[in-house]
């Protein structure tokens, strides 16, 4: 199990000078893990980690690890981060104690490791991992309380959700690293008050804020993994974007779930913040006193104590119009993974508890993570009161859904006294014109 140790340390700091910045989100206690290579260039992408504004090139730095660490950097310097997430905890820790020391001041390995550093602003980012499955969970019940009376006004939440970890299989083909751009999609849809369905572009493209889980070390079929056994396979987490139609979704939805409303684009954030990385941020689970408790199954002390995330995570927009005048992002909702119904651990558990076994890069999406106020919603769908309230932007354009030319950013981190504030960088993509 990881465990607080010396990389937490609130007192580190790097020879990376911007790695000591107050507002870095990749400070010496965070060292998240993506795969990269030089922007434009023909190299093959590789493993890195991220310190300051620098990236550590794990395939040129690979001689100065030696043990278990070495074993993860030798990993590392595959195309994809698969072999090395299915190595366990024991090696992930070595290699992040390893990079820890080597990368704080007064390090011996300052000089060999300065030549192994690439810019984060002269990279490019592929997916971390070859995902194999995706399956996207339900664990916000402002997020399913709120979407629930826009499809379903007499009966918004269904009696199974306070028992179940809902969640649906995904697809993982459409789903690509900050950056993505796509098209909107096409289909089937039906007002409510046509009597035949419609086919055309997506009128409701809405994003969904959610964080994405990534699984490491993987199970046997057969062999389900324990609530308190979860922190030994997931290896670590990311922002993710997950692009929604809501006119499809309503039409299409029953009785089998989401289907072509969800499997045209997908986005995740390059960085893998790891699970030991996320420690202190670690938080009580409570379950309120007037709900179903979890089943034995899905409860335990330790889940009880520390089961939680506190990540605050943010939506920001950027029109075609606020990007040619040069205008930033600007934040439309926040919100906060501590709301969250259902825990990771709870995720896993409940994944696998059928004897369904988990791979290597195996991706979990969390589900909309609103929180219980009306402007933490994480969704348009939300925001908009299912499209009825159009909200203005600072430049006076209006939205209730998105369109075309928009760019969604998203932003988490994690910030308390007495621990180093960590960051999940951004993902930001961008909605093209549908098929003509
Ligand atoms: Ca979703």
């Amino acid at each position: 199990m990881p465990v607080l140790n010396e990389t937490h340390d609130l007192n580190l700091r790097s020879w990376v000078s911007s790695a000591n910045a107050a507002d870095t989100d990749f400070p010496i206690q965070n060292l998240p893990f993506a795969e990269f290579r030089r922007q434009g260039s023909d190299e093959a992408f590789r493993g890195g980690v991220a310190i300051g504004d620098q990236i550590v090139d794990l395939a040129a730095a690979q001689s100065l690890f030696s043990g278990e660490a070495a074993e993860g950097a030798a990993a590392c310097t595959e195309t994809t981060l698969n072999n090395f997430m299915g190595m366990g905890q024991s090696v992930w820790s070595a290699l992040r104690l390893a990079l820890s020391r080597m990368l704080r001041e007064g390090a011996a390995e300052q000089q060999a490791l300065e030549a192994c550093l690439v810019a984060q602003s002269d990279a490019e980012f592929a997916l971390p991992c070859v995902i194999g499955d995706y399956t996207d969970f339900y664990t916000s019940v402002f997020h399913a309380t709120s979407v629930g009376k826009l499809f379903r006004p007499d009966n918004p939440l269904l009696p199974n959700y306070k028992w179940v970890p809902i969640g649906y299989h995904g697809r993982s083909s459409s789903i690509d690293v900050s950056g993505q751009e796509f098209k909107r999609p096409c289909g089937q849809t039906k007002a409510p008050d046509a009597t035949e369905p419609s086919f055309g572009p997506c009128k409701r493209l809405d994003y969904e804020l959610e964080m994405g889980i990534y699984i490491g070390k993987g199970n046997d079929l057969g062999a389900p993994i324990a609530l308190d056994d979860s922190d030994q396979h997931v290896f670590g987490f990311c922002l993710f974007n997950d692009w929604s139609a809501r006119d499809i979704q309503a039409w299409e939805y029953q009785p089998l779930g989401p289907f072509l409303a969800k499997n045209f684009a997908s986005t995740v954030s390059p960085w893998i913040v790891t699970n030991e990385a996320l420690l202190p941020y670690r938080a009580e689970f409570t379950r309120d006193a007037a709900d179903p408790q979890p089943m034995p199954y899905l409860s335990s002390d330790k889940n009880s104590s520390e089961g939680a995330l506190d990540v605050k995570l943010q939506v920001l927009l950027q029109t075609e119009k606020m990007r040619a005048a040069g205008e930033a992002p600007t934040q439309v909702s926040q919100s906060n993974f501590i709301h969250s119904y259902w825990t990771v651990a709870q995720m896993v558990a409940h994944h696998t508890v059928n004897g369904c076994n988990l791979r290597p890069g195996d991706f979990f999406g969390s589900g909309t993570q609103s929180g219980p106020e009306h402007e933490e919603g994480g969704s348009l769908l939300e925001l908009s009161r299912g499209g009825k309230e159009a909200f203005s932007l600072p430049n006076g354009e209006q939205r209730t859904f998105l369109e075309d030319g928009d760019a969604v950013v998203m932003r988490g981190f994690c910030e308390k006294e007495g621990a180093a504030r960590i960051g999940f960088g951004e993902v930001v993509s961008t909605v093209l014109p549908a098929n003509g």
